[in-house]
């Protein structure tokens, strides 16, 4: 199954121009740059797995939006086709939630 990068839209203003700006041995703090918010995606595991994933080309660069598998700990978070969340490690489907909320 082929996946894109994480992409995150602004939960304050619908923004795609986001960009992760930690190291995931830190925290998983993001940034919009039109807007300032900033915001951390946490992930729930739907429990489905799928097998086959294959990683986007070319993988994510260190500031694009990332998000930890929460059945791993895999940063390794892709986008389906159908836009849902798989993680490329483990497989598992997962569904993305935006939490720390912080309007800029
Ligand atoms: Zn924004
Ligand atoms: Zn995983």
């Amino acid at each position: 199954m082929k996946t894109r990068k994480l992409a995150i839209a602004c939960p304050q203003c619908g923004s795609m121009e986001v960009f992760y700006s930690c190291t995931p041995n830190c925290c998983f703090n993001h940034v919009c740059s039109d807007c300032g918010t900033t915001f951390e995606p946490a992930t729930t595991a739907k429990g489905r797995v799928v097998t086959g994933v294959i990683p986007p080309d070319p993988l994510p660069e260190s500031t694009d939006p990332t998000a930890e598998c929460a059945k791993c700990n895999s940063t390794a978070v892709y986008l389906m086709e159908d836009g849902g969340l798989v993680c490329g490690k483990c497989g598992v489907l997962l569904e993305l939630e935006l939490t720390e909320i912080a309007p800029g």
